[in-house]
Protein backbone atom coordinates (compact mmCIF):
# COMPACT_ATOMS: atom_id res chain seq x y z
CA UNK A 1 0.00 0.00 0.00
CA UNK A 2 2.51 2.52 1.02
CA UNK A 3 4.75 1.60 -2.05
CA UNK A 4 1.51 2.04 -4.60
CA UNK A 5 0.51 5.42 -2.57
CA UNK A 6 4.13 6.96 -3.36
CA UNK A 7 3.96 5.74 -6.77
CA UNK A 8 1.19 7.67 -7.29
CA UNK A 9 2.02 10.70 -5.49
CA UNK A 10 5.30 10.72 -6.99
CA UNK A 11 3.80 10.38 -10.62
CA UNK A 12 1.22 12.96 -9.82
CA UNK A 13 3.58 15.90 -7.64
CA UNK A 14 5.56 15.74 -10.47
CA UNK A 15 3.13 16.18 -13.49
CA UNK A 16 1.71 18.90 -11.36
CA UNK A 17 5.45 20.75 -11.33
CA UNK A 18 5.73 20.30 -14.92
CA UNK A 19 2.60 21.44 -15.79
CA UNK A 20 1.54 24.32 -13.07
CA UNK A 21 5.98 25.59 -12.70
CA UNK A 22 7.78 24.67 -16.07
CA UNK A 23 5.08 24.87 -18.89
CA UNK A 24 2.84 27.50 -17.61
CA UNK A 25 4.90 29.76 -15.57
CA UNK A 26 8.50 29.21 -16.43
CA UNK A 27 8.12 28.55 -20.67
CA UNK A 28 4.92 30.39 -20.72
CA UNK A 29 4.27 33.16 -18.22
CA UNK A 30 0.97 32.47 -17.95
CA UNK A 31 0.87 34.19 -14.41
CA UNK A 32 3.21 36.00 -12.08
CA UNK A 33 5.11 34.97 -8.62
CA UNK A 34 6.80 37.23 -5.99
CA UNK A 35 10.36 35.82 -6.07
CA UNK A 36 9.92 34.24 -2.93
CA UNK A 37 7.11 32.23 -4.39
CA UNK A 38 9.08 31.33 -7.42
CA UNK A 39 12.51 29.81 -5.12
CA UNK A 40 9.30 27.77 -3.39
CA UNK A 41 8.15 26.08 -6.39
CA UNK A 42 11.17 26.05 -7.94
CA UNK A 43 12.63 23.80 -5.35
CA UNK A 44 9.28 22.25 -4.91
CA UNK A 45 9.80 20.77 -8.31
CA UNK A 46 13.46 19.91 -7.51
CA UNK A 47 11.77 17.30 -4.98
CA UNK A 48 8.80 15.91 -6.82
CA UNK A 49 11.23 15.42 -9.55
CA UNK A 50 14.08 14.32 -7.84
CA UNK A 51 16.20 11.94 -10.13
CA UNK A 52 14.67 13.55 -12.98
CA UNK A 53 14.91 16.89 -12.55
CA UNK A 54 14.59 19.16 -15.47
CA UNK A 55 16.22 22.32 -15.18
CA UNK A 56 13.18 25.42 -15.65
CA UNK A 57 15.39 27.18 -17.72
CA UNK A 58 16.42 24.98 -20.14
CA UNK A 59 12.95 23.63 -20.40
CA UNK A 60 11.87 26.47 -21.10
CA UNK A 61 13.89 27.60 -23.67
CA UNK A 62 13.29 24.46 -25.56
CA UNK A 63 9.89 24.83 -25.08
CA UNK A 64 9.28 27.74 -26.59
CA UNK A 65 11.62 26.93 -29.25
CA UNK A 66 8.93 23.68 -29.95
CA UNK A 67 6.02 26.19 -29.92
CA UNK A 68 8.34 28.70 -32.26
CA UNK A 69 9.64 26.62 -35.00
CA UNK A 70 6.66 23.59 -34.15
CA UNK A 71 7.50 20.50 -36.49
CA UNK A 72 10.47 22.09 -38.59
CA UNK A 73 13.95 20.51 -38.18
CA UNK A 74 14.98 23.35 -35.70
CA UNK A 75 12.15 22.14 -32.91
CA UNK A 76 13.92 20.35 -30.73
CA UNK A 77 11.26 17.36 -29.73
CA UNK A 78 9.20 17.40 -32.62
CA UNK A 79 7.37 14.14 -33.16
CA UNK A 80 6.40 14.99 -37.23
CA UNK A 81 10.35 15.39 -37.89
CA UNK A 82 11.73 12.10 -35.95
CA UNK A 83 10.88 8.56 -37.23
CA UNK A 84 11.27 7.19 -33.71
CA UNK A 85 10.20 8.63 -30.20
CA UNK A 86 13.92 6.92 -28.95
CA UNK A 87 15.37 9.40 -31.53
CA UNK A 88 13.40 12.28 -31.12
CA UNK A 89 14.08 11.84 -26.90
CA UNK A 90 18.25 11.47 -27.66
CA UNK A 91 18.02 14.31 -29.96
CA UNK A 92 16.14 16.56 -27.03
CA UNK A 93 18.36 15.49 -24.23
CA UNK A 94 21.87 16.72 -26.22
CA UNK A 95 19.92 20.02 -26.98
CA UNK A 96 18.88 19.87 -23.07
CA UNK A 97 22.68 19.27 -21.70
CA UNK A 98 23.93 21.88 -24.44
CA UNK A 99 21.46 24.76 -22.85
CA UNK A 100 22.53 23.11 -19.37
CA UNK A 101 26.02 23.54 -19.35
CA UNK A 102 25.68 26.79 -21.22
CA UNK A 103 27.87 25.19 -25.03
CA UNK A 104 25.06 26.93 -26.44
CA UNK A 105 23.46 30.44 -26.26
CA UNK A 106 19.67 30.22 -27.57
CA UNK A 107 18.38 32.68 -30.21
CA UNK A 108 17.57 35.98 -28.94
CA UNK A 109 14.33 36.19 -27.12
CA UNK A 110 14.01 32.27 -25.87
CA UNK A 111 15.74 32.82 -22.88
CA UNK A 112 14.04 36.19 -21.77
CA UNK A 113 12.10 36.16 -18.17
CA UNK A 114 12.88 32.98 -17.39
CA UNK A 115 13.49 32.07 -13.51
CA UNK A 116 16.98 31.26 -13.23
CA UNK A 117 18.87 29.90 -9.74
CA UNK A 118 22.30 28.67 -10.59
CA UNK A 119 23.68 28.24 -7.91
CA UNK A 120 20.81 25.80 -6.46
CA UNK A 121 20.84 24.46 -10.14
CA UNK A 122 24.83 23.64 -9.60
CA UNK A 123 23.85 21.77 -6.40
CA UNK A 124 20.57 19.98 -8.07
CA UNK A 125 21.89 19.01 -11.36
CA UNK A 126 24.76 16.79 -10.00
CA UNK A 127 25.32 13.29 -10.54
CA UNK A 128 25.85 13.18 -6.82
CA UNK A 129 22.68 14.30 -6.16
CA UNK A 130 20.51 12.21 -8.93
CA UNK A 131 22.12 8.92 -7.16
CA UNK A 132 21.14 10.41 -4.22
CA UNK A 133 17.91 10.36 -4.88
CA UNK A 134 17.84 7.11 -7.15
CA UNK A 135 19.07 5.47 -3.99
CA UNK A 136 16.51 7.21 -1.82
CA UNK A 137 13.79 5.02 -4.41
CA UNK A 138 15.42 2.32 -3.70
CA UNK A 139 15.60 2.13 0.32
CA UNK A 140 11.83 3.20 0.16
CA UNK A 141 10.41 0.08 -2.14
CA UNK A 142 13.42 -2.41 0.64
CA UNK A 143 11.49 -1.20 3.56
CA UNK A 144 7.84 -1.11 2.32
CA UNK A 145 7.38 -3.09 -0.46
CA UNK A 146 5.35 -6.22 0.26
CA UNK A 147 5.21 -8.33 -3.18
CA UNK A 148 8.39 -8.65 -5.70
CA UNK A 149 6.38 -6.85 -9.14
CA UNK A 150 6.59 -3.76 -7.22
CA UNK A 151 9.99 -3.44 -7.71
CA UNK A 152 9.01 -3.28 -11.96
CA UNK A 153 7.95 0.43 -10.70
CA UNK A 154 11.45 1.70 -9.79
CA UNK A 155 12.57 2.58 -12.99
CA UNK A 156 10.04 5.14 -13.59
CA UNK A 157 10.70 6.89 -10.32
CA UNK A 158 14.28 7.38 -11.62
CA UNK A 159 13.12 9.53 -15.61
CA UNK A 160 9.66 10.41 -14.21
CA UNK A 161 10.17 13.77 -15.88
CA UNK A 162 11.24 12.81 -19.24
CA UNK A 163 8.47 10.62 -19.84
CA UNK A 164 5.77 13.15 -19.23
CA UNK A 165 7.58 15.19 -21.99
CA UNK A 166 8.14 12.02 -24.31
CA UNK A 167 4.54 10.62 -24.08
CA UNK A 168 2.41 14.05 -24.13
CA UNK A 169 4.70 15.60 -26.74
CA UNK A 170 4.86 12.02 -28.65
CA UNK A 171 1.35 11.88 -28.82
CA UNK A 172 0.43 15.44 -29.93
CA UNK A 173 -1.19 15.71 -26.53
CA UNK A 174 0.24 18.72 -25.59
CA UNK A 175 -2.11 21.19 -26.73
CA UNK A 176 -5.19 19.26 -25.14
CA UNK A 177 -3.43 18.67 -21.92
CA UNK A 178 -1.52 21.25 -21.17
CA UNK A 179 -3.03 24.38 -22.53
ZN1 LIG B 1 3.31 25.11 -24.37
Amino acid sequence: MAVILFFFGHWFSSLFSQTFFLHRYAAHRMFSMSKFWERAFYLFTYVTQGSSFLNPRAYAIMHRMHHAYSDTEKDPHSPHYFKSMFKMMWRAKDYYLDLLLRRVEPEKGFDKNIPEWPGFDRFADSWTMRFIWVGLYIVFYVLFATSPWMFLLLPLHFIMGPIHGGIVNWCGLHSIFLH
